[in-house]
């Protein structure tokens, strides 16, 4: 289980930006390609996917995996476009949980295989999974999703259950107008399971703009039929505020990052599926490519050069206005939310 603390002295020295904040937390896309079309997140056709060739190869990820572990990075998670679905991931998953100083290696799925592979992830190293949600209802599913999957994300949910590989995030993107109606059922649903259910404000990349629903008017959702108790956010959690629902063995989690501010308490950074350093979720004009510094021929020692030229530029906090006024750059496919 993941360990609240990253070391204080890791071999390389740590990652500090230039705000003094301590980068531990590495989110990895492994691919931008989905089997989902969610309809905040993808165009449903025409997407133009990055070149197999210009991914990360695995040797790649492993090897960035290991010199980011080696500057104290105790905590990585795999996401995309849908992780599960890169060709050989359980494999990825070997290799990156092998790395002696990594505590937690995580990933974010839409979870339609986690019923067939979720065992051998867990075998594999595979810390934890967070498996987004957004429906309990199966003709929404298609409308959000834009695939007929609602019983088979329902399913790697139960499966991840049934391991006992607990406690298990649930991510739900709150849409004006198509399930805010909902987010009391979540919690009626998994009433009786040690489940996190994060409640996340959508964010306005790529071509997609809905209105945003602020956490207050989902808190006041669920409070109309439950009591919210402030609670402790699951061990290493990150931009969020954290509730028990009373009677239940749910907690609720609000995440939002226009409506509620987090980046004076950021540390982390994301790499996108093509191997560059992003600073910052909302905005990153110019972003280091750590792939081809091991195309060229880079060692550990240059990767790590680069990395700590390219936290230099980590900005203090992101624009992005309630407002929307600023939309955030790049697709999330790209970055991995
Ligand atoms: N495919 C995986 C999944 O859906 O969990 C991992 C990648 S997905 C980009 C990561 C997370 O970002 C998901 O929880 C998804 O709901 C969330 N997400 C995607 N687009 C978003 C948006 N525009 N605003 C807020 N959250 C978004
Ligand atoms: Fe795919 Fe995840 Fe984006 Fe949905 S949110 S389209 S599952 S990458």
């Amino acid at each position: 289980m993941a360990r609240s603390l990253p070391p204080k002295n890791p071999p390389r020295g740590p990652i500090i930006d230039p705000f003094g904040r301590r980068i531990h937390y590495v989110r990895m896309s492994v691919t931008d390609r989905c089997n989902f079309r969610c309809v905040y997140c993808m165009p449903e056709e025409g997407v133009e996917f990055t070149q197999r060739d210009e991914l990360m190869t695995f040797e790649e990820i492993e090897q960035l995996g290991r010199v980011l572990s080696e500057m104290g990075v105790d905590r990585i998670r795999l996401t995309g476009g849908e992780p599960t679905v890169r060709r050989d991931i359980i494999e990825l998953v070997r290799r990156l949980g092998s790395l002696p100083m990594l505590n937690d290696l995580a990933m974010t799925t839409n979870g339609w295989n986690l019923a067939k592979i979720g065992p051998d992830l867990k075998a594999a190293g595979l810390t934890r999974v967070n498996i987004s949600i957004d429906t309990l209802d199966r003709q929404r599913f298609i409308d959000l999703a834009r695939v007929d999957r609602l019983d088979d994300v329902l399913a790697g949910i139960e499966a991840v259950v049934a391991m006992d590989w607990l406690p298990l995030k649930l991510n739900v993107v709150v849409c004006d107008g198509m399930n805010e109606d909902e987010v009391a059922t979540f919690v009626d649903r998994f009433a009786h399971l040690p489940v996190t259910i994060r409640f996340i404000e959508y964010m306005p990349f790529g071509e997609s703009r809905f209105e945003l629903v602020p956490w207050s008017r989902t808190r006041a959702r669920l409070e109309e039929r439950y009591t919210l108790v402030p609670a402790a956010g699951p061990d290493g959690s990150g931009p969020a505020n954290y509730w028990s629902v009373a009677g239940t063995a749910v907690v609720v989690g609000a995440i939002g990052a226009l409506s509620r501010q987090f980046c004076e308490a950021c540390n982390r950074v994301r790499i996108t599926s093509d191997g560059r350093l992003k600073n910052c979720l909302a905005y990153e004009p110019q972003m280091v490519s750590l792939r081809d510094v091991m195309r060229s021929g880079g060692t550990d020692d240059d990767l790590e050069v680069a990395i700590r030229a390219a936290i230099l530029r980590k900005p203090l906090a992101h624009i992005t206005g309630e407002d929307m006024s600023n939309p955030f750059e790049g697709e999330m496919i790209q970055i991995g939310g």
